[in-house]
């Protein structure tokens, strides 16, 4: 895999990643702030030139999730679009050498306990994260699925020149609409799935995102789905028949979608690249075993 370093953070990221490295610094994880970010090349380019074909993209209905997941590999490993409502629409498809399904897991358990750890992540663009009930998301007699999924967690984060913040919903895939069965023939052994709302109009769901992972030769191959605005399909969650609306009053129209469906689309390529550079060695000091 041929990588490339991010070479472009706006004025507003660089000075969110010198505040993030003073916040960082007197953690037992400080050596872990790195912020030089690579990305694959052939990822980058794939996102440099407009809006992927509308066949090649997948809306969030039960019947087309079901169609990923029969044959995940059968879609491009990275893109983005508009789709109707209007709904940014993202997918990529990361492969994480050395990691795996545990460690992604864990990932999920280990960071949201601290703002700063959520910084490791993404340097640049990660500002707040915390869980509704933290004691619970520490609880180690408790499985993954007990400690994260219903926990609330509230996330700021710049996307491009956007602001993010929202309230994510980790839930059991199942719930968001992935069937039980083609999710284990596709041999998917971790999840990090939610839907979410924002911080401003907590009762409206406007996102819905999928991480599913599965191990393969080297490491973990996650595929990453997101739908964020005001798809039809968006009304099985809480409050979705209510995202038109909210659209509008944020003033996002299909241009404003658009830009974010990029921005959305370059923030995960980094920050997913970004974390399987650096989850091998947190969970190797800061791990269960340890
Ligand atoms: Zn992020």
């Amino acid at each position: 895999m041929v990588l490339t370093p991010i070479t472009y953070f706006d004025v507003r990221s660089q000075k969110q990643c010198a505040t993030n490295k003073k916040l960082v610094a007197e953690k037992p994880y400080a050596r872990f702030f790195q912020d030089d970010m690579q990305v694959p090349l052939a990822m980058a380019k794939a996102l440099q030139h407009g809006q992927m074909p509308r066949a090649q993209t997948l809306t969030p209905s039960l019947a087309d999730i079901k169609t990923f997941l029969s044959d995940p590999r059968r879609f491009p490993d990275a893109g983005y679009a508009v789709l109707e409502g209007p709904t940014a629409y993202v997918q990529t498809r990361h492969e994480m050498p050395g990691v795996t399904s545990e460690m992604f897991k864990w990932w999920f358990l280990w960071h949201p306990i601290e703002k700063q750890r959520y910084m490791l992540w993404f340097p640049y663009a990660h500002v707040e994260n915390y869980v509704e009930d933290p004691r619970r998301l520490a609880d180690e007699s408790l499985s993954y699925e007990q400690r994260l999924y219903h926990n609330p967690n509230t996330i700021g984060e710049y996307i491009g020149p956007s602001t993010l913040n929202a309230i994510l919903h980790f839930s059991d895939p199942t719930e968001l609409g992935c069937d039980a069965t083609t999710l284990k023939r596709a041999g998917f052994t971790a999840s990090a799935s939610a839907w979410s709302a924002p911080c401003a109009a907590p009762d409206i769901t406007f996102t819905l995102m999928l991480h599913l992972g599965r191990e393969a030769d080297n490491g973990l191959e996650l595929f990453n789905r997101y739908w964020i605005g005001a798809h039809p399909e968006l009304k099985r969650f809480p409050g979705g028949e209510k995202a038109p609306s909210f659209l509008k009053k944020m003033g996002l129209d299909q241009t404003g979608i658009e830009n974010i469906a990029y921005e959305m689309a370059v923030h995960d390529m980094t920050e997913f690249s970004h974390l399987a550079s650096v989850l091998p060695r947190i969970y190797g000091q800061f791990g269960p075993a340890c």
